[in-house]
């Protein structure tokens, strides 16, 4: 190879490394949230149908309090693993840290039972990590998950929607998955 192909070589892959690093979250290796929004922008669009998940972990100010900050990060980390195994075998999903103790996953082509079954595994598998937390009302650490559906609608509007569902998890106790149209006390999600 002539010096100058030398040199455009290493340039690209140093360009792909870039790239790579401006869309990863560096706590926890998962896509982050400038590149999480791209992605939903790409994935939303008329007829396009779509699901959300927000999910949060529960009770985490208090963890970091009890435990320390540098116990509350490798807390997150574990839990960014769990979503990166189960929603990596998920064809086109994207999971991402979207801020502080909030991850993201879009599931492009998943309507709202299927995104269901998929937060429940999430906060079941959470569950199963078995972290000790005693400063939570469920004695490990949990999280609680907002899930939303859309055809069509916009990234705006499907993130509402499943924050409005993460709120209403929260209010129903944590641990548990609800959807934006699930109120306390109505449909168990
Ligand atoms: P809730 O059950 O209602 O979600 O309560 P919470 O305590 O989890 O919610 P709150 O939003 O009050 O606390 C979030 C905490 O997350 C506050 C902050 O200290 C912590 N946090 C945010 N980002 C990081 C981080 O990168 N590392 C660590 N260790 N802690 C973080
Ligand atoms: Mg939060
Ligand atoms: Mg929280």
């Amino acid at each position: 190879m002539s010096a100058h192909r030398e040199r455009e070589e290493r340039l690209r892959e140093l360009n792909e490394r870039l790239s790579a690093l401006a869309s990863t979250d560096s706590l926890t290796g998962l896509t982050n949230r400038r590149a999480f929004d791209n992605a939903l922008a790409k994935a939303t669009g008329p007829g396009r149908r779509l699901s959300l998940l927000m999910i949060d972990v529960d009770r985490f100010k208090a963890y970091n309090d009890g435990y320390g900050h540098l116990e509350g990060d490798e807390c997150l980390r574990q839990v960014a693993e769990r979503l990166a195994e189960a929603f990596g075998l998920v064809y086109g999903a994207v999971a991402a840290r979207y801020g502080g103790e909030e991850f993201t996953v879009l599931l492009p082509s998943v309507d709202l039972d299927e995104a269901r079954s998929l937060a429940l595994m999430t906060c079941n598998s959470v569950r199963a990590l078995s972290i000790p937390h005693a400063f939570s009302e469920k004695g490990v650490v949990t999280v609680s998950v907002g899930i939303a559906a859309t055809t069509g609608g916009s990234p705006r509007e499907i993130l509402r929607a499943a924050d409005a569902g993460l709120y209403a998890a929260k209010a129903a106790g944590r641990g548990c998955v609800r959807a934006a149209s699930e109120a306390e006390g109505q449909r168990q999600a």
